[in-house]
C-alpha cells in the first residue's frame, strides 16, 4: 500500500512538511496534483498566468520526480471525483497533505477527510505555507490577534531557528514509488493559453535583503522587492528557507513582510466573515456610489491621476503592481471614486499572478478602512502627493503613462479635495448609524 502526498500550494520537494511525513512513513510514495475544474472553470481569461505557472512548476517537479524514478499523477476535475477514482485505483493506506486557510479548501478538504475515513485511510495534514498558524500567536487573553504590531513582535519573538528548520526530505529520495512517468494534461487540453512572459526567478539575493528597507518602496527601482509572491502562492519557494535568509541578512524589515503575510492568513482563518464582508461590520453600511463607468476608467488606468493609472497600467499588463502602488491605487477606488473595495478586491482578484485571497481581501480591507489594522477612516490617501514623496522624478509613471505629458492625457476624473470630503461624509454618516 502506498502513502499519497496531495500536493497543492507547496509545489516542491525540497522543505515541504506533508512529503516529509509521508516520506517517513515508511511506505512507498506517490505524490498527486489535481487541477481543480471548479476554480479553473471560473476563470474569464483564457491566458491565466496562474494556470500558465502552475502547468510550468508541475512539468518541473515531474521531471525532477522521474529523475527520482518516480513520477507525479497530476489529473483535471473535481476534487472529490478525482479522489473517488484514485481509492479504487491504489492501494492507500494515508494521505498526506498541508494546511489551507481558504473557506473553500477547508470545507474541500474536510469533504475528502470524511471520504477516505469511510475508506478507512488516514488523513494527515500539517502546517506548511506559514511560519505560524491557527493558534500558535494568540494575545494575552488567548484571543486571535486584530491589530498588527502586537501580533508581530509575539511573532518574532516565537521566531527561533527551530521554526527555521528545513524539512530533510533529501534524506528518503529512496522512499518515492518506483513508476514509470505518467501523462499529464496540457494547458491547451484545459483551455488555456499562454501568456508567455517569463516568471520571475525563485531566489532571493543577498543585495536585496540588504537594501531591501531603503529601496521597498520606490516602484521605479527595478527588482527593489523580492518578487517572490507568486513562489510564495504556489510553494515554489519555502517560507522557511526565505525568512532564515532574512533572519542571517538580519532583514527585519522583510521579515516583516513575511509577518504581514501570516498575519492575514490567520485573520482569515479565525474570522472567515472576510471573505465576504468587512472585518468591522458596521463599515457593510457605507453607501458605496457604485458607478459602472467610472470603474472601467480605474480598471483601464484612465483616471487622469498618474500614479493610480500607472499602477493599473503596469497590473493590467505584466499581471503584478508594486505594493506601494497598489495601497494608492486600492485606496483612490475605495475613498476618491466610493466604490465597493469587493469590486477591486476582484478585479485584482483577476489580474495579480499572485492572487492570494488572504493578503488580498486584507490589503483590500486596509485601503477601505475596514479590516484589521485600519487606518482612520479620515485619511486619505492624496494620489499627487503619493507620487510626489515615491516617484519623485515620475520614472515609474513615465515607463507606465508615457502620454502623461501630452495633451491626450486626460484630466483628473475627480477632484481631490471634492471627494476627499465626500469619502469623509459618506464613511462618517454610514458609522453614526450603527
Ligand atoms: P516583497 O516586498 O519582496 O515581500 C516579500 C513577500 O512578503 C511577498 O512576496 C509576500 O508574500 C509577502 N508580503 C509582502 N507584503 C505583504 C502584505 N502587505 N501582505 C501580505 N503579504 C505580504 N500579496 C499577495 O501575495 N497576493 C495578493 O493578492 C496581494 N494583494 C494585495 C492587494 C492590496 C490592495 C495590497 C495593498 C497588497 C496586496 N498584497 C498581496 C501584498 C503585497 O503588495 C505583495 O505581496 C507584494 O507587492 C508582492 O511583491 P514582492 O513579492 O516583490 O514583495
Amino acid at each position: 500500500s502506498l502513502s499519497l502526498v496531495w500536493l497543492r500550494r507547496d509545489l516542491r520537494l525540497h522543505d515541504n512538511a506533508a512529503l516529509y511525513h509521508a516520506l517517513k512513513s515508511g511506505r512507498p510514495v506517490l505524490p498527486i496534483f489535481i487541477f481543480d475544474r471548479k476554480i479553473l472553470d471560473a476563470l474569464d481569461d483564457r491566458c491565466d498566468r496562474r494556470v500558465e505557472f502552475l502547468v510550468q512548476e508541475i512539468d518541473r517537479l515531474r521531471d525532477e520526480l522521474a529523475q527520482l524514478g518516480s513520477t507525479l499523477v497530476v489529473r483535471y476535475g473535481t476534487p472529490v471525483d478525482i479522489w473517488k477514482e484514485l481509492i479504487t485505483q491504489y492501494t492507500i493506506a494515508d494521505v498526506f497533505t498541508n494546511h489551507d486557510y481558504e473557506g473553500y479548501a477547508k470545507e474541500r478538504d474536510k469533504a475528502i477527510g470524511d471520504l477516505l475515513a469511510e475508506h478507512s485511510i488516514g488523513f494527515h495534514t500539517s502546517k506548511d505555507q506559514t511560519l505560524f498558524e491557527r493558534d500558535e500567536v494568540l494575545s494575552g487573553k488567548k484571543t486571535p490577534y486584530t491589530v498588527f504590531t502586537p501580533y508581530s513582535r509575539n511573532w518574532r519573538e516565537k521566531l527561533t531557528d527551530f521554526y527555521l528548520k528545513a524539512y530533510p526530505t533529501e534524506k528518503y529520495v529512496g522512499q518515492y514509488w518506483k513508476t514509470q512517468p505518467l501523462p499529464a494534461p496540457t494547458l491547451k487540453e484545459m483551455g488555456f493559453l499562454p501568456v508567455g512572459d517569463p516568471f520571475p526567478p525563485r531566489t532571493v539575493s543577498r543585495v536585496l535583503l540588504d537594501n531591501y528597507k531603503k529601496t521597498r518602496d520606490i516602484p521605479a527601482l527595478p527588482h527593489s522587492t523580492s518578487e517572490l509572491s507568486i513562489h510564495l502562492r504556489f510553494g515554489t519557494v519555502s517560507v522557511r528557507d526565505l525568512a532564515r535568509q532574512a533572519k542571517e541578512a538580519d532583514d527585519q524589515t522583510f521579515l516583516n513582510e513575511l509577518c504581514w503575510r501570516d498575519f492575514y492568513f490567520q485573520v482569515l482563518d479565525h474570522f472567515p466573515h472576510v471573505e465576504k464582508n468587512s472585518f468591522r461590520r458596521e463599515y457593510d453600511q457605507i453607501e458605496w456610489r457604485n458607478n459602472e463607468a467610472e470603474f472601467d476608467k480605474w480598471c483601464r488606468g484612465e483616471t487622469g491621476y498618474p500614479i493610480v493609472d500607472a499602477g493599473m497600467r503596469q497590473l493590467n499588463t505584466i499581471g503584478w503592481m508594486h505594493n506601494r502602488v497598489r495601497m494608492i491605487t486600492a485606496s483612490f477606488l475605495c475613498k476618491h471614486l466610493l466604490i465597493d473595495w469587493r469590486w477591486g478586491e476582484a478585479y485584482f482578484g483577476k489580474k495579480l499572478r499572485d492572487y492570494d485571497l488572504s493578503a488580498n481581501n486584507g490589503g483590500w480591507q486596509w485601503a477601505a478602512g475596514s479590516g484589521t489594522d485600519a487606518a482612520p477612516y479620515f485619511r486619505v490617501f492624496n494620489p499627487t502627493l503619493q507620487a510626489g514623496k515615491f516617484d519623485a522624478k515620475g520614472v515609474y509613471i513615465r515607463h507606465w503613462v508615457p502620454e502623461v505629458d501630452k495633451p491626450t492625457y486626460p484630466k483628473p476624473m475627480v477632484e481631490h479635495t471634492m471627494a476627499r470630503q465626500r469619502a469623509v461624509d459618506t464613511y462618517r454618516k454610514a458609522l453614526k448609524k450603527v
